[in-house]
């Protein structure tokens, strides 16, 4: 068993031949830690790997490990960055809003309104990205690809929210050609919206695409964000998740 450390320099290995193998320079993917079900000593071992960006997807569970960690004097300078990965419902909009520092999953005005109204003013602008739908029926989660534009459009000019980018959360797919078709829905989506030369969209920058299993597709496709959560930490236990 390899530890978090080694998990990390592996990852980041795969990440620079992907990159290789897709002709883009290296550098150009970065890694989220997703730490979801895993404690803070796990957290503190990948700290010490000097990684900086996590993803959570249960909004209670990363606000308690985010404050864990402004706690401790030891890591006020460490530059931590928390990215919400998962669902977030009405009720829980201001706990996102006032503590983590981005948000993926945007798939509603209506939510994005409340975090923009509900972002301190003390902390700068939210860092968003629409959840694009690439392959589901309307039981998934994430807007559909014909109505990103109009979702763009308005999210885009609330005050207190930065629009990065699209995210994308595809089911499991075969093998490469699969995984990489998937993939090039969302970098359409993302390159059609960029054409659309948006004056606000001033930091139009972020394709959130690619997990664990699917990430060289994901490298291939045109990824700026990989969120790996096994390949980092091991399996999760939901079991025993808190
Ligand atoms: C859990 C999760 C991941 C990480 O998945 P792994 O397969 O463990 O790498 C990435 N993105 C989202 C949205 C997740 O929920």
């Amino acid at each position: 068993m390899s530890t978090i450390v080694e998990k990390i320099q592996h990852i980041h290995q795969q990440i620079d031949e992907a990159c290789r193998a897709a002709g883009r320079p290296a550098g150009s993917v970065a890694l989220l830690a997703v730490s979801k079900t895993f404690g803070v000593d796990a957290i503190a071992e990948a700290i010490a790997a000097g990684q900086q960006a996590f993803g959570e997807n249960y909004i209670q569970e990363g606000v308690e490990k985010i404050g864990y960690f402004a706690d401790q004097p030891a890591y006020r300078d460490k530059g931590l960055i928390w990215h919400c990965i998962g669902p977030v419902q009405s009720n829980k909009t201001r706990l996102v809003a006032e503590r983590f520092d981005w948000v993926h999953t945007i798939d509603r005005l209506k939510i994005a309104q409340r975090l923009s109204e509900q972002r301190p003013e003390h902390r700068g602008p939210l860092q968003v990205c629409l959840q694009v739908n690439v392959d589901g029926g309307t039981t998934k989660s994430g807007v559909a690809p014909a109505d990103v534009e109009a979702l763009v459009r308005e999210v885009a000019q609330l005050p207190r929210l930065c629009l990065r980018g699209v995210m994308s959360i595809p089911d499991a797919a075969p093998d490469f050609g699969a995984q990489l078709a998937l993939h090039q829905r969302a970098k359409a989506v993302f390159d059609d919206i960029a054409r659309l030369g948006l004056p606000q969209l001033t930091q139009w920058d972020t394709l959130s695409l690619g997990m664990t299993a699917d990430l060289q597709a994901a490298v291939q496709a045109g990824s700026t964000l990989v969120r790996v959560g096994s390949g980092i930490f091991g399996n999760r236990n939901y079991a025993t998740a808190g």
